[in-house]
């Protein structure tokens, strides 16, 4: 008989940031022993942003401030496996926490020493957060009579050298992913894997661009052939906008893929924008599920597209983005024109998310504005370049927004009081999109979540 397809249960900061939480987890992975649980978690909740900042104290020259930073998290792991372990194993966990801190402290100093090391470094210094996580996990799980056992992804995401926000590379991804977890599973062993990190070809530490454990659940997903890829956080699955912004966000009970890849592309935080391409390569469902209430129910995102009777089934949005405008009067017509604009962006690797075109212009939204000193200059050989800050996208989906007649009447007459900068009907037909100024995107998403989704 051959053995059921493994499931992915991803955990995210706030699900395993103190022992209260990571008790919880080890109740929801105990319930789903049978489903032969592979477990990926992040690391505790505001350790990589301590780490991150302690990185950047390192390259400003303080070794021992970067360390202060840092330092205080690293004791929460003791301080959870002293009040969940048996006192062997929660001293193993702190015998790890001051192995960490002693390489850790390595790398800042040379950071500290060497500026020309900050990148490089960086993903090795920040990857502890995901480490130790898994170390303390895995523990915890054996506490609680499961066969927890700690891997270390980086020997199984296998990226490219892009620090910060590596590329993976499938194939000897999900190779090296087999042949360290499979075996485990066969033993009846419960895997408890880091998100997130991973390794570059010369063995150094890479890690996957922030909010990146989701997209390691799928990568790890994908290489099992996993039934399920399940993403446990602090919120009851998908909501119809974000919770923060709109309090009385509500739950959506289905999701197709494209649905799901347009709202987390466009700000949707709850699932890292790359997470599920992995996913549908394999027709593995994900699942987002709140760690909270596990019996709640969640959201289920698969291939099935079912338009929703109001068109609209979320709003995502997105702040922080720069519109880069190129007027080249009578350029625009020319053959080969936009590919040469398109090209500088491209040699940047600077991603656009909307595009808006006229007679004379091309409006061009941006979100990593790292190489924009670099590549303006080769704008401006192509047409007069202007650039604004302070902008925001908003992003309305729905499978249903190809056949609603009226929605975009819908949409814009309710915020006609609203500068809309730029509009794109994306090219997909499930979404619209439309870019406002960043001090008004909180505005625009609750009054548009009002009419869309809540009853009058
Ligand atoms: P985790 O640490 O588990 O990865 P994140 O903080 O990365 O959790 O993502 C969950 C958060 O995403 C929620 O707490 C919520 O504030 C935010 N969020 C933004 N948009 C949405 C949405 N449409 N549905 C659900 N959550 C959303
Ligand atoms: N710990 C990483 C971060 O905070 C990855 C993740 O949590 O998904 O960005
Ligand atoms: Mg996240």
């Amino acid at each position: 008989m051959t053995p059921v397809a493994p499931t992915v249960m991803k955990f995210g900061g706030t699900s395993v940031e103190d022992a209260a939480a990571l008790a919880r987890l080890a109740a929801i992975v105990a319930a789903r022993r049978a489903e032969r649980p592979v477990v990926v978690v992040s690391a505790m909740a505001r350790v990589t942003d301590a780490l991150v900042r302690a990185v950047a104290r390192a390259g400003e020259g303080d070794a021992g401030g970067a360390m202060a930073e840092a330092a205080p998290h690293l004791a929460r792991h003791g301080e959870a496996a002293r009040a969940l372990l048996p006192p062997a194993e929660a001293a193993e966990v702190e015998a790890h926490v001051r192995d960490a801190e002693r390489e850790m402290g390595g790398l800042l100093e040379m950071i500290a020493r060497q500026p020309g090391t900050r990148l490089p470094l960086h993903d090795a210094v920040v990857s502890f957060g995901e480490r130790l996580s898994s170390v303390l996990v895995a523990a915890v799980l054996r506490a609680n009579g499961m066969a927890g056992v700690a891997v270390d992804a980086r020997r199984c995401i296998r990226t490219d050298a892009e620090f910060r926000r590596a590329a993976p590379l499938p194939d000897e991804t999900r190779r090296c992913t087999r042949a360290e977890v499979l075996p485990l599973l066969e033993e009846g062993g419960v895997p408890v894997l880091g998100g997130f990190i991973a390794s570059a070809p010369s063995g150094a530490t890479t890690t996957l661009g922030r909010g990146g454990s989701d997209y390691s659940a799928a990568l790890i997903g994908a290489a099992l052939d996993a039934r399920e890829i399940q993403v446990w956080t602090d919120v009851t699955g998908f909501l119809t906008a974000d919770p923060r912004v709109v309090p009385g966000a509500r739950r959506i009970d289905r999701l197709s893929y494209a649905e799901a890849a347009e709202l987390a592309f466009f700000g949707a935080k709850v699932l890292h924008p790359r997470t599920i391409a992995p996913a549908v390569e394999r027709g593995i469902p994900v699942r987002v599920c709140n760690a909270r209430e596990p019996d709640a129910g969640g959201t289920r995102i698969d291939a099935h597209a079912e338009p929703s009777p109001a068109g609209a089934k979320a709003i995502a949005h997105k702040g922080g983005i720069t519109v880069v405008q190129v007027t080249a009067v009578g350029m625009l017509g020319v053959y080969g024109f936009l590919k040469a604009l398109f090209d500088v962006f491209d040699r940047h690797r600077t991603p656009v998310d909307v595009v808006a075109t006229s007679e004379v212009s091309v409006s061009l939204s941006v979100e990593e504005t790292d190489a924009l000193p670099a590549l303006l200059p080769e704008l401006r050989a192509l047409g007069t370049v202007d650039v604004e800050e302070g902008n925001a996208i908003v992003c309305v989906v729905g499978e249903g927004l190809r056949t609603t007649p009226g929605i975009a009447a819908r949409v814009f007459g309710t915020i006609r009081d609203v500068n809309v900068r730029m509009i794109s009907q994306g090219a997909s037909r499930l979404n619209l999109t439309f870019v406002v100024k960043d001090d008004q995107a909180h505005e625009v998403v609750s009054r548009l979540h009002a009419e869309l989704f809540e009853d009058r």
